[in-house]
């Protein structure tokens, strides 16, 4: 198992591009969220053929905006199967669907939908509201030799880490997004993360690292070049 983010930035953080990584999982490329800047970086890094499985956190534009682009370009241009869209409840679907329909009128003749249940090793947490009020979002975790865990944009990481610690111990590691503006209440202020820091790996994303301050503990992706496509 291994990770690569194909940016790290906040939905506003255009020169960290959108967050989103690449998880190689069970033989398979999975892409976690594909935001408007994410097509053209699975270009640029010539990594598009590579994405075989979709899995998307929430319907906000930097981690869904350019789905349809990644459709479209599987199909047109590589001429390749139709990628997996790792789907956690039929109502996501549903919302998902309706969201591509209106950009490419049959997303079924694109991408093969699959309930996330049918993929071995993947945990869902419904995330619903805990980032923005209504909205549903969706943290995820993989499983293999070890853990990873990938927030999702999470402003109240509580109940994440309430079920990280009912769960067999594994070697973990945390990537959770961070903001370093206390009054930001959709992200996850990095002085809530501190006590959680036991026992975990944890690296921020979803950010201006540039506004990292001094006294945060947390690495933050973004400086991690092992952790970058
Ligand atoms: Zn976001
Ligand atoms: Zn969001």
């Amino acid at each position: 198992m291994k990770i690569k983010f194909l940016g790290t930035g906040g939905a506003f953080d255009i020169d960290y591009l959108n967050s989103a990584a690449l998880l190689t999982f069970r033989g398979k490329c999975l892409l976690i969220d594909c935001g408007f800047t994410v097509y053209q970086t699975l270009v640029q890094k010539n990594f598009m053929h590579r994405v075989s499985h979709i899995l998307i956190t929430h319907l906000h534009n930097d981690h869904c905006g350019s789905l349809a682009n990644l459709l479209l370009h599987k199909s047109i241009v590589e001429k390749a199967e139709r990628p997996v869209i790792l789907y956690p409840s039929e109502q996501f679907k549903n919302q998902l669907y309706e969201f591509l329909k209106v950009q490419v009128k049959d997303p079924d003749k694109y991408a093969d939908f699959v309930p996330l249940e049918q993929f071995d090793g993947i945990r869902v947490v419904d995330t619903y509201g805990q980032h923005s009020e209504g909205l549903q979002t969706y943290a995820y975790i993989f499983e293999d030799e070890y853990r990873i865990v990938y927030s999702g944009d999470l402003g109240k990481p509580e109940a994440l880490f309430d079920k990280l610690s009912r769960l067999p111990s594994l070697p973990t590691c945390v990537y959770h997004d961070i903001t370093f503006n206390p009054e930001n209440t959709g992200h996850t202020y990095y002085k809530k993360l501190l006590p959680y820091l036991n026992g975990v790996d944890m690296f921020g994303y979803h950010c201006d690292p540039t506004q990292n301050p001094p006294d945060n503990p947390i690495r933050l992706v973004f400086y991690q070049k092992d952790l970058m496509a």
